[in-house]
């Protein structure tokens, strides 16, 4: 499942090649991949690409109505223009082969010949064609994403104090914090020295602000290194981001710590594996 920098890095992508594209034909391979009527876009000019939380969302010129993308567990974004491409999402040999591919679900084709693919090998995935106003009340909007400007060090302190769970689950909470995931989220609890299990309300607030920190710090690494790739996949060479390579604790268990001679060990929490520094983290 991409995380928020795996979703943030295709839309920047996106949004340098698709703004002030006007849309001439929507092909729906699977009609489960796209809700909403698509012939209403048809002549629409793209306005800008945005995201919120996971969530993309494609706006268009003088249109209520907007387009949302949930890339899910296997969905992929891949723009071609001649010989240009932009691919992001799940990365698989279907980023750089000829499309579409077995796995494409719908086509968008735009009047200077390029052509938007979202690709989805398991069908979890969506575009929904939605109102504007409508979507606003969804619950991604109700909560600050880790790297908005109003996620906190007072936000996340007084998100904290209202539970006594462990401090990963609270952490990966999408109605509390937007953007979050297995692999950033235990990271940034080793950076900052907190246990995983530890309960929320025993944190003392110079160990919320030195989270805050290493949340956004995590988040902003893994953006900057495109964000990171399953490890299956890293063998198709070039494709997805590289942040794995820099992974802190996440999938390291049995390895030497990064800061001391501890190992680090794997545990189960909230049903979702849990990777920690005996060590480093109290
Ligand atoms: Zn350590």
């Amino acid at each position: 499942m991409p995380e928020l920098p795996e979703v943030e890095t295709i839309r920047r992508q996106l949004k340098e090649v698709l703004v002030g594209k006007t849309i001439s034909k929507i092909e729906v391979l699977r009609a489960k991949s796209f809700a909403g009527d698509p012939k209403s876009l048809i002549g629409r000019k793209i306005k800008d690409i945005q995201r919120k939380s996971k969530v993309i969302e494609v706006s268009f010129e003088d249109h209520e109505k907007m387009v949302t993308v949930h890339l899910k567990m296997t969905g992929q974004l891949v723009f071609v223009d001649g010989e240009m491409r932009v691919s992001g999402g799940h990365p698989t040999a279907d980023w750089v082969n000829g499309l579409h591919s077995k796995h494409t679900r719908v086509v968008w084709t735009f009047d200077d010949g390029s052509k938007l693919f979202f690709n989805d090998m398991r069908v979890f995935g969506w575009m929904k064609l939605v109102e504007r106003t409508q979507e606003l009340k969804n619950s991604r909007y109700q909560v600050p994403d880790v790297i908005d400007k109003d996620f906190t060090e007072d936000y996340l302190f007084n998100s904290l104090k209202k539970t006594k769970k462990p401090i990963k689950l609270i952490l990966l909470d999408q109605n509390k914090i937007g953007g979050l995931g297995n692999i950033y989220v235990n990271d940034a609890l080793f950076m900052a020295g907190v246990r995983p299990e530890r309960k929320t309300d025993t944190l003392e607030k110079k160990e919320v602000s030195k989270l805050h920190k290493a949340i956004v710090k995590v988040i902003n690494l893994g953006i900057k290194y495109g964000g990171a790739s399953a490890s299956n996949y890293v063998q198709v060479s070039g494709l997805g981001g590289t942040y794995q390579d820099h992974f802190l604790v996440y999938k390291r268990e049995g390895l030497k710590c990064r800061d001391c001679e501890s190992k680090i060990q794997k545990i189960k929490l909230g049903g979702r594996g849990t990777f920690f520094c005996p060590s480093c983290q109290k």
